[in-house]
């Protein structure tokens, strides 16, 4: 039986896209991967509100959108800040410790995102010139508010990279208007694709930035050496994933058709589905009420109920979900709810929780998850 895949990423890939992937590979110059990459580019560059954005689109994954972001960007004297609501915004104070470049880092708790006032205390005290936030959270389901991150760094004049990986696609982000300078993020999320890409899209200012670079330590993450190819995809500096490109230039179409104002309300939506199921089954949240984010949930169990025979159940179900990272292991399950899911795999993921907790002998409201499901969708 194929298994529901509920993991905060990948997401369910439709048929659609997978049956795109399944196309004969052409070659990485011909004009049928020029035009997908093209089209993915341009349609990448609506999907984060940039009109004026360089859009990328690079074999590889998260990480690699993470590394290329970072060292395309940071001259050796310049001062960075970081601020991490949880495990990817430690990664990047990581990725920098890998190329020896300082860094400061503010920590929220886990569970919520660090506050705009801080963020502006900081930058008070100390001039930075970068500043790197994750949108949201994976591990502790935190979204940050980006847009007032935003705000308060274009008024300092400080650039500003925003980790998209959670939240791209599926979760507002607007590069132009708010004026971030480096959306980065990958296809396996909020885009529904199969993982492998590193997707980034850099602002007049951030291109004018590595301009200024006369070099970086990196060679395949430069992104001065993909430029010609993502100006004219027929030429070559790295062979390019032909499949993959082409299963990630659906998956744009399917967004854009779908129309990015209805896919937010949905994603907004569907959160709010598995969230009133749960919590009528006795579920309660890891994350704080602001900071729940509509791309993934984490959720703490009722008492008696021990994640791993919870994990278990729910696969022999048909459901997969994930562990807690970190301290949170064992004692949460991450639920992604993000990407193309339809509401009938939202009612059956409940049907299926249900399942499990009936196959695990606990007490709860039978039925109740799922009215509260449905009502939240109709
Ligand atoms: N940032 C965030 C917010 C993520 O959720 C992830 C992946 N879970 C990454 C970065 C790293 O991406 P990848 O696993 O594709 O390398």
């Amino acid at each position: 039986m194929e298994k529901l895949l509920l993991i905060p990423g990948p997401s369910p890939v439709v048929p659609r896209i997978l049956r795109s992937l399944a196309e004969p590979t052409v070659s990485h110059v011909s004009q049928e991967m020029a035009l997908d990459l093209s089209t993915a580019l341009q349609n990448l560059k609506k999907i984060v509100f940039g009109e004026n954005a360089e859009p990328f689109i690079i074999a590889g994954a998260g990480t690699l959108a993470m590394e290329i972001a970072l060292l395309n960007v940071v001259a050796k004297t310049d001062r960075i800040l970081i601020l991490s609501q949880g495990f990817f915004g430690d990664r990047m104070g990581q990725i920098c410790e890998s190329f020896g470049i300082e860094h400061d880092l503010i920590r929220s708790q886990w569970g919520r995102a660090v506050l705009p006032g801080d963020l502006a205390a900081k930058i008070a005290e100390k001039k930075y010139d970068v500043v790197f936030s994750t949108h949201v959270d994976t591990a502790t389901g935190a979204c940050a508010p980006v847009a007032e991150y935003a705000g308060i760094l274009k008024d300092a004049g400080i650039l500003y990279v925003v980790d998209g990986v959670c939240a791209t696609g599926g979760v507002e982000e607007r590069l132009d208007d708010w004026g971030i300078d480096i959306i980065f993020t990958a296809a396996q999320k909020c885009f529904g694709a199969p993982p492998g890409l590193a997707i980034l899209a850099f602002s007049e200012r951030a291109m004018a930035k590595r301009k200024s670079l006369p070099s970086i330590p990196a060679y395949y993450s430069d992104i001065l050496r993909w430029l010609p190819i993502m100006k004219d995809p027929q030429k070559y500096f790295s062979t390019p994933c032909v499949n993959q490109i082409r299963s990630f230039c659906e998956a744009t179409k399917i967004m854009l058709e779908e129309g990015l104002p209805a896919r937010f309300a949905r994603h907004k939506k569907t959160a709010r589905a598995f969230r009133d199921a749960l919590a009528a089954l006795g579920f309660s949240f890891f994350t704080e009420e602001p900071f729940l984010a509509d791309t993934l949930s984490v959720v703490q169990y009722p008492a008696g109920v021990v994640d791993q025979e919870f994990r278990v159940a729910l696969g022999r179900n048909g459901v997969v979900v994930a562990g807690g990272l970190g301290d949170t292991a064992g004692k949460v399950f991450r639920l992604g709810h993000m990407g193309n899911l339809t509401s009938a795999q939202i009612v059956f993921a409940v049907k299926a929780m249900e399942a499990a907790l009936d196959s695990l002998k606990y007490e709860f409201a039978r039925g109740a998850g799922v009215q509260a499901a449905e009502k939240a969708l109709a």
